[in-house]
């Protein structure tokens, strides 16, 4: 009827991890009625309360906020959540599969095929997971399959981009909004749950289903390779005597190439930049497309031996040797303002030189408890002082601006031998050694 044509969509949302919880808070607070649903009744009880089950600055006041606006709210039952929403968004992990570089599609596709059988009238499925190109158009097949005959269900995909960290914030005003195979009635029913941040100026782009698809992992896989560009360039300054840190300043000064993701260092990780490549990598070998699995096999290779590169610096300065040696860590998430300890390149390290006989204690502002959990053996203290105190050497691993700004003099008291090894490219190289310090930064010159 004409009424309920000009009610706003209700939306439920599919998986309720770091995209589907902050999905679902955000489409809240722009004024929605939302329910979100999870196979993990632990995730729905939490965020039932209004607790976010992981940190993410600002989300614990807007999930607060939206619950009790009664806008929002959690169920574990996806019958629930399907018979009370028209938009459907599946927001379920994607990761990479334990035996190859391929995506694990089989949450997707579980959410899509519950959906699927649990819908009682016309509804639409917003893919958001990052997924393989082709994956959409053979979710429809399924979509076809299981939905009830005379139920019209349409299928499309709108890829997320935002970054953990800042999460809220790109949810709310995100840079782009990208559709892929939307009808008219789907595009209508997409410029109207994101009316507010096209209004703000965020280009809506309507598209094809693999451009949407690709248009994602594309993003992911240009960051990458801007982070193994300059990892090799660092290489370069080592071995020829320059900084590689002033020489990204004055690259970055080039508005064709810009500062971000030109830090040299221990390199990217986290859930997603690690599989999305690697699937993207997959999957454009079985596509035929050589020359993008190899740049991308290339931009993996540098990163990953960027990790082996700070363990042999820390087994130099432990003298050869990091057996018994103790060895204290500064940063245990993938990158500032996460506790997401999900293929970390800091607690990669910690946990190998762990491996390798060291004693390892770990400080992180917020990712400890997350990475225990991953890695109960190794030692986690409560502060930096803690946690270099009678060290042999020093890791800073994540860039906190917190740990950066920790005071040198300070600590240099504390440990051993006053050795750091800056695998970040932050620390203040003069006011450290002023300091007492033996600093040794990846691309940087020498002391
Ligand atoms: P996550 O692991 O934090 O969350 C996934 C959630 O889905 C979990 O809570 C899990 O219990 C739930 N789930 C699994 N199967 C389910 C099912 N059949 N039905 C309902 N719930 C189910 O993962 P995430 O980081 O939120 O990522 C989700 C997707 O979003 C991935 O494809 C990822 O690549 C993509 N993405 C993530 C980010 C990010 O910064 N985290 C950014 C953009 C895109």
């Amino acid at each position: 009827t004409s009424a309920k044509a000009t009610q706003p969509p209700r939306l439920s949302v599919i998986g309720t991890g770091y995209l589907g919880a902050t999905h679902a808070a955000a489409m809240a607070a722009l004024g929605f009625q939302v329910v979100g649903f999870d196979t993990d009744p632990t995730k729905v009880a939490a965020l039932s309360l209004g607790k976010v089950p992981f940190y993410e600055p600002g989300l614990d006041e807007l999930l607060v906020e939206q619950v009790e606006s009664g806008r929002l709210r959690f169920t574990s039952d996806v019958a629930d959540a399907v018979a009370s929403s028209d938009v459907h968004f599946v927001c379920v992990g994607t990761p990479q599969q334990a035996t190859s570089h391929a995506a694990n599609l089989s949450h997707v596709e579980a959410a899509v095929r519950a959906v699927a059988e649990n819908l009682v009238g016309d509804a639409l499925i917003v893919g958001k997971s990052t997924v393989p190109v082709g994956t959409a158009s053979r979710l429809r097949g399924l979509l076809a399959e299981t939905a009830p005959a005379g139920v019209r269900a349409e299928l499309v995909w709108n890829p997320e981009f935002l970054r953990e960290g800042k999460a809220v914030q790109d949810t709310l005003h995100p840079d782009r909004v990208v559709v892929g195979g939307a009808s008219a009635r789907a595009e209508e029913l997409l410029r109207t749950v994101y009316a507010q941040p096209v209004a703000e100026g965020a280009p809506f782009i309507s598209c094809d289903l693999p451009t949407a698809e690709l248009v994602k992992v594309s993003a992911n896989a240009f960051l990458a390779t801007k982070i193994s560009f300059i990892n090799a360039i660092a290489g370069v300054c080592e071995a020829a005597g320059a900084d590689v840190t002033v020489l990204a300043d004055a690259l970055g000064h080039d508005v064709r190439i810009g500062r971000q993701f030109l830090d040299a260092g221990l390199g990217f990780g986290g859930g997603c930049l690690p599989k999305d490549i690697r699937a993207l990598m997959h999957r454009a070998g079985e596509l035929g497309a050589h020359h993008a699995s190899r740049l991308l096999q290339q931009v993996d290779e540098i990163n990953m031996g960027q990790r082996e590169r700070v363990i042999a610096m820390a087994t130099e300065a432990c003298g050869g040797s990091v057996l018994n040696r103790r060895i204290g860590v500064l940063g245990a998430a993938f990158k500032p303002d996460t506790d997401d300890v999900r293929d970390s390149p800091a607690l990669n390290v910690a946990a190998a030189l762990h491996l390798r006989g060291a004693q390892v204690t770990v400080f992180d502002p917020q990712a400890s408890d997350t990475a225990r959990r991953t890695f109960p053996t190794l030692g986690y203290a409560a502060s930096a002082e803690d946690a270099v105190q009678g060290t042999d050497v020093v890791l800073l691993l994540t860039e906190w601006p917190e740990l950066v700004a920790l005071d040198a003099g300070r600590l240099a008291a504390l440990t051993a031998t006053a050795r750091v090894i800056d695998a970040r490219g932050k620390l203040d190289a003069q006011a450290w050694r002023a300091a007492g310090w033996e600093f040794t930064g990846l691309g940087r010159i020498a002391a």
